[in-house]
């Protein structure tokens, strides 16, 4: 492997294999598994089959000091150009079942959210029209407590499955999580298995209208065609959308290297084809040093950058 930082040796690379039944890659660019197409290599990158292969994962880093990330789609992160020296699991396959009973649907992490959406409504069960638009899994949705608005994922969440730093099998109510604005209080290492909703029955075509408003509205406010990861940063509250705040502060269209601030949503940074994180990164500091000057408000990356600076 090229990147001598690299902790993964060969004896390694060949336990890892030995152990999982899922397919592992090594030296892996994570450019092809973020919306924004950015992202170096990551050492290691597996799609386990099942909740053992998860737990094997787990009690082997553990042993070997290896430290963990779990990835669904990658339409929330910003992989830095040196890439990741953790294991990054990415849930695939194996993952992706959906059960409905009455009013209640039980979802694989992996699931779309999309899709997700799609198949609740041709149930006739509605609840998750705001979330139309917003790319990634089922999984990362909870992760972020993605939403709009004032509407997020956790407001329909039950419970959740996960699985612990230990490999131990969890279930959490939802009530006993103390979720906030795009923020779930589970700990980095723990893995989302799978998740309960309660949705509301409604008519398949009032809930396709409602979906139909929400996406319109998406269209017209927010760019589309160029590779990206949604809203750079936070709201810092409500009343306060940071994309009003960098726009106002002039910066809609600057650009650094081959990114930009989108034109359509100031909170939007656009990879204008074979951007670099550091190109990203020196934008958003760019737009947080203006927006600091201007308001005097401190602007938190609503994006999680990952990898090795
Ligand atoms: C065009 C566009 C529009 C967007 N619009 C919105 C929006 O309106 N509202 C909004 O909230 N977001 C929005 N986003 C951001 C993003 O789509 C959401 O945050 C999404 O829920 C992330 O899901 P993912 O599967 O891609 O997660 P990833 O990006 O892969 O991961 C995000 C985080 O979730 C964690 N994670 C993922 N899966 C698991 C798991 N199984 N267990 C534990 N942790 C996990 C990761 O470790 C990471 O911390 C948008 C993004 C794009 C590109």
């Amino acid at each position: 492997m090229k990147n001598e930082k690299c902790k993964i040796k060969n004896k390694i690379r060949d336990e890892i294999q030995r152990i999982v039944k899922g397919e592992v890659k090594f030296a892996e660019p994570m450019s092809r598994h973020t919306s924004f197409n950015i992202g170096g290599p990551a050492d290691c990158l597996i799609a386990p089959q099942d909740i053992e292969d998860i737990r094997k994962i787990i009690l082997f880093s553990r042993k070997r000091k290896l430290p963990l990330r779990v990835m669904g789609q990658g339409t929330n992160l910003l992989v830095r150009d040196k890439g990741v020296r953790e294991i990054v699991i990415k849930l695939g396959k194996g993952f992706e079942g959906i059960k409905f009973s009455g009013d209640h649907l039980l979802a694989g992490a992996a699931v779309r959210l999309s899709t997700l959406i799609k198949l609740a409504a041709s149930k006739g069960l509605g609840g998750l029209e705001f979330a139309v638009g917003i790319p990634g899994s089922l999984g990362g949705a909870v992760a972020t407590n993605a939403g709009t608005g004032s509407l997020s994922i956790s407001q329909r969440l039950m419970s959740i499955r996960v699985m612990s730093e230990e490999g131990r099998v969890k279930d959490l109510g939802a009530k006993d999580l103390n979720f906030g604005y795009r923020r779930c209080p589970l700990g980095k290492d723990s893995i989302i298995l799978d998740a309960r909703l309660r949705l509301e029955r409604a008519k398949e075509e009032e809930i396709l209208k409602r979906m139909n408003t929400f996406l319109e509205k998406r269209e017209k406010t927010q760019p589309l065609g160029a590779a990206n990861a949604g809203c750079i940063f936070k709201n810092p509250d409500p009343k306060t959308p940071a994309a009003r705040l960098i726009e106002e502060t002039g910066l809609k269209g600057k650009r650094i290297g081959r990114a930009v601030v989108s034109k359509v949503h100031a909170n939007f940074i656009l990879n204008l084809g074979r951007a670099r994180a550091e190109d990203v990164l020196t934008l958003m500091e760019a737009i947080k040093e203006e927006v600091k000057g201007k308001t005097g408000i401190d602007l938190e990356p609503e994006i999680e950058i990952w990898g090795e600076d």
